[in-house]
């Protein structure tokens, strides 16, 4: 891959024991940034130090899904990112004015990523790193892969077939980047009624339809890492920036999100 770093990476470096996760989506509102911020306190809670690098940069929403109160903070040539439910969060949406659209360019996307990576103070070397990237094949997956070719993408789906499709592409691209692809987690899966039915809005088999395919696709094994069930305390939880797998750890959803992160 051409459009490498300019700047030193840490997680770069051969010697890293960060792992990186990109996590990737074929569409906006699949959940990618549910899972990604679940997935990052599920990790933290078990003691690990994690990070997560926002670069949804149409759609930024970890810092409110976090509940992020801080902003980056300058100590030298360092920005000191916030910290939220012992996670360390970086968002495009901190360095813009208010809620204005972001309108950069794709080589301007790169550098905004290759600072975020570079020029953020991680503290001590983190276990984990959590990269929301925005939805589809666009420019800062390309840029995620060409300033860490390590990174292993998680691929975010719902269970509809057309959702599924455009989530393959997705992850295809790690065809391309030579990139891992660790799994796949389907999201908004079959809603439980309070009387026990089970309605499965978004249709069923998405999930393992991704997942074969990348499998055949990659040519080595890529495995549904859970489903979770669509909920509406998951959506509740992220609009008051406590994660359900915080907020209601033994609801089936946030059961389903530590299942995913017990993979990883
Ligand atoms: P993306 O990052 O893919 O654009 P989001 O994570 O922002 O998607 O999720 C889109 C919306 O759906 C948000 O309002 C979120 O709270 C809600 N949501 C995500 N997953 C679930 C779920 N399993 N059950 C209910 N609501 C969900």
């Amino acid at each position: 891959l051409k459009g490498g770093a300019t700047k030193d990476i840490p997680f770069a470096r051969a010697e890293s024991r960060t792992r990186v996760y990109a996590v990737a989506s074929g569409k906006g509102g699949v959940g990618k940034s549910t899972v990604t911020v679940n997935l990052a306190v599920a990790l933290s809670a078990r003691g690990l130090r994690v990070g997560v690098v926002d670069a949804d940069v149409y759609g930024f929403s970890v810092p409110r899904m976090l509940g992020v109160t801080g902003r980056p903070t300058r100590v030298a040539d360092m920005i000191m990112p916030p910290v939220a439910q012992g996670v360390k969060v970086i968002s495009v949406g901190m360095f813009v004015d208010g809620n204005t659209p972001v309108v950069w360019r794709g080589p301007m996307l790169h550098r905004a990523l290759e600072q975020f990576l570079a020029d953020v103070y991680w503290g001590d070397e983190l276990d984990v790193l959590l990269l929301d990237l925005p939805p589809g094949t666009g420019d800062v997956a390309i840029s995620s892969a060409q300033l860490i070719p390590t990174a292993e993408i998680i691929v975010i789906t719902t269970p509809q077939t057309a959702a599924a499709e455009v989530a393959e592409r997705a992850g295809a691209i790690a065809l391309q980047t030579r990139q891992k692809v660790v799994g796949v987690v389907e999201n908004m899966a079959g809603l439980v009624l309070p009387d026990g039915t089970r309605v499965d809005v978004f249709g069923t088999g998405g999930g393992e339809q991704v997942a074969a395919s990348l499998s055949r696709l990659t040519g080595t094994q890529v495995p549904l890492l859970g489903s979770i069930p669509l909920d509406p305390d998951v959506r509740e939880a992220g609009d008051v920036g406590l994660p359900v797998v915080l907020r209601d750890p033994h609801s089936p959803a946030a059961q389903a999100l530590s299942t995913v992160a017990d993979h990883l």
